[in-house]
């Protein structure tokens, strides 16, 4: 750890927490991060030449492992044609086209930079389509940040939202209601409460930002349920679950139809790409076709836009999420029974190649409330024996993690094994 030490050391000069995105600070789990040099396949390679097998994937982008040849070679392939234009390219037609093949929900779709620009652009598009303001989301899921996403609910079921942060006028959050998730009675109370004045639902068909946490039976069919009466628009907010629960995301997994998607992370192969997209009546309403304002300098960037192609022409191949989900069931309830039989408590959720643990006595976790109540002193116990025995996991309890077609099931089997020494650890504790 000696030189990502003087590396953390030397970043906190000039970038403020010596990181670009806080959660990579470890300030959840405590001690420095790696710092990374190189990435290949399942591995991560730090600045020491440690070598981790990776289960964050840069947060979910490379769900066909590091350092993809194919992708690898596009982007050098568009790079030597110049890097930005900002005119129209092939290469954004053949991605919209592709796209709409496989989540045939977006009829129209918009390129943007970054999960938070597609989540930002979808929420002004649903505000300008039903002229409405206020919307809903829920507790413990994550859409970016901006101003009026950053809000969490106060106490009590319907609360007009509280910013998450300084720097957020209250009368900016004061239009986001927040309700409890896989709770459809709190939506169905919201809108009986405010029947003309919810523009829409922003929901992670499957949470991965307080942990990972599906939906319940009926959850999701009871938001299509409740938009459709009262003519509200419903986004599946599917930045990580796209190309990552299944080929066609969240909404082809459970068989639900949003009226908007937004996506990130998978679409850009590793570059920064977002998109935002749905039905074709509420898309035309986007500038230039229509009055909702919406731009980006570098939105469509042609080596992005290979980059992406290049990564979802090979997650089309078959079976490779039936591969995923396999893989991801085989390491969650490994380690699930290697914990129990050590007596200590722990439950599993995963959904498609998204997985998480939780140290809880609790059966099932589907709620915020629970994930926040599992035993964190446990978790940073065992992410330190995993960080140290060579498996880099997301660095803080509230993280979804994932595996990628570059997770053998020789690495599965790895994992577990240094899982249950470091879980004999633990339960020594
Ligand atoms: N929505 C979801 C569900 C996310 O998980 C994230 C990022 N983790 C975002 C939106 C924001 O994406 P970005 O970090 O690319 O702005």
């Amino acid at each position: 750890m000696q030189k990502s030490e003087q590396l953390f050391a030397r970043a906190q000069k000039h970038i403020p927490g010596g990181v670009n995105s806080p959660v990579r600070a470890f300030k959840a789990v405590g001690g420095t991060p790696p710092f990374i040099e190189k990435a290949d396949g399942p591995y991560l390679y730090d600045a020491d030449g440690k070598q981790y097998i990776d289960y964050v994937q840069s947060w979910g982008p490379m769900v066909l492992g590091h350092n993809n040849p194919i992708i690898r070679q596009a982007v050098i392939d568009a790079a030597q044609n110049g890097l930005s234009f900002g005119a129209p390219t092939e290469a954004e037609v053949t991605i919209a086209d592709l796209v709409s093949e496989l989540v045939p929900s977006m009829e129209m779709l918009r390129m943007v930079n970054s999960g938070t620009e597609a989540t930002m652009s979808a929420i002004r598009l649903a505000r300008g389509y039903t002229k409405r303001d206020k919307i809903l989301k829920f507790e413990g899921c994550y859409h970016g940040h901006a101003d009026a996403l950053l809000v969490k609910a106060g106490s009590g079921a319907l609360t007009f939202g509280v910013p998450s942060s300084p720097g957020i006028p209250a009368d900016f959050a004061k239009h986001t209601l927040t309700m409890e998730y896989n709770n459809i009675d709190s939506v169905v109370q919201a809108f009986e409460q405010y029947p003309d004045d919810i523009a829409c639902i922003i929901v992670e068909p499957v949470a991965g930002n307080m942990n990972c946490i599906p939906p319940v039976d009926g959850f999701l069919q009871g938001l299509r349920d409740v938009c459709d009466k009262y003519g509200a628009v419903l986004i599946f907010d599917e930045v990580m679950t796209g190309f990552r629960v299944a080929l066609g995301g969240a909404q082809a997994k459970y068989n639900i139809v949003p009226d908007l998607t937004c996506l990130g992370k998978v679409i850009g192969g590793g570059m920064p790409v977002g998109a935002f997209g749905g039905k074709r009546d509420i898309m035309q309403h986007i500038a230039p076709s229509g009055p909702v304002y919406q731009a980006g300098t570098l939105s469509g960037n042609p080596v992005a836009m290979a980059a992406g192609l290049a990564a979802l022409n090979q997650v089309k191949r078959p079976g490779l999420y039936d591969e995923l989900s396999d893989a991801t069931k085989t390491l969650a309830e490994g380690i699930k029974t290697i914990a129990n039989g050590l007596g200590i408590p722990m439950s599993v959720n995963y959904a498609g190649s998204m997985f998480g643990l939780f140290f809880t006595d609790v059966e099932r976790v589907t709620n915020y409330q629970q994930a926040i109540n599992c035993n964190t002193e446990q978790f940073n116990h065992f992410y330190h024996g995993m960080l140290e025995n060579g498996v880099y996991l997301a660095p803080a309890s509230y993280e979804a993690g994932f595996v990628s077609a570059q997770h053998s099931p020789e690495i599965i089997q790895q994992t577990l094994q240094i899982a249950e020494k470091v879980l004999a650890d633990v339960a020594k504790k």
